[in-house]
């Protein structure tokens, strides 16, 4: 669930943004002192943070280019919020580093269409930052969703690609069936977790293929990949 980290000084819009938010299944943090935020930011490391330009101590601007200028936070989504609505405003808003701009007087359906873009937007950049993914002669890569083993190209289900994106995000790092169950099918879905072995049996038929197995069971605990010897 992503959280949502409201800076604004005016109690009754940063509390009507709160409860909205809320009720579209978002978790929140409100500040309303914008010498709170850095720490705030640091702590909570927010999803995404919406910003009130106008702010008594230090001005929304300022705050956007410190937190931009930290590289940690580079990919964290930055909605500007303010009454201005001229275009030179936009231009220094984005410019300090914000990534969408939304003007007061707004409606709650404009700015949850907006805060829903930008996450999809971070969500999609920070996969295609680990651009490719390699474990020996398997390469993985993110942005393509393609698979090759060698020259080879291996041509995958999306549920076997999901499998093997997280044992090879981490070669030796032994996944339990529960662990792939909830990244490949997450929490809403009710699936057994006999279904794992189904699938990392394709797995396996696919890349191996082209080249030895790494795909090591555990027994009675899951899955990782590494260098096992084959017996
Ligand atoms: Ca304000």
């Amino acid at each position: 669930m992503a959280t949502i980290l409201i800076v604004e000084d005016e109690q009754a819009i940063a509390l009507l943004i709160k409860y909205n938010l809320e009720k579209a299944g978002y978790n929140t943090i409100y500040v309303s002192q914008g010498n709170k935020v850095l720490p705030v930011v640091e702590k909570e490391n927010p999803s995404l943070i919406l910003l009130d330009w106008m702010l008594p101590e230090i001005s929304g601007l300022e705050l956007c280019k410190i937190i931009r200028n930290n590289p940690e936070r580079k990919n964290t989504p930055i909605i500007m919020l303010t009454a201005k609505g001229q275009e030179e405003d936009k231009i220094a808003g984005l410019s300090a580093g914000a990534d969408d701009y939304v003007t007061k007087p707004f409606s709650v359906p404009e700015l949850l269409a907006r805060i829903q873009t930008n996450l999809r937007r971070a969500g999609n950049m920070s996969e295609n930052d680990k651009k490719e993914y390699v474990f020996k002669d398997i390469v993985l890569k993110t942005k393509e969703k393609k698979v090759f083993r060698g020259e080879n190209y291996i041509q995958l289900a999306p549920t076997e690609f999901r499998i093997l994106k997280m044992l090879i995000s981490s070669p030796s790092q032994v996944f339990s069936r529960e662990d792939l169950l909830k990244e490949v099918w997450g929490n809403s879905v009710y699936v057994e977790a006999r279904t794992v072995d189904v699938h990392i049996r394709r797995l396996r038929k696919a890349l191996n293929e082209f080249g030895p197995d790494y795909i090591r069971t555990i027994r009675s605990t899951g899955y990782s990949i590494d260098d096992h010897d084959i017996s």
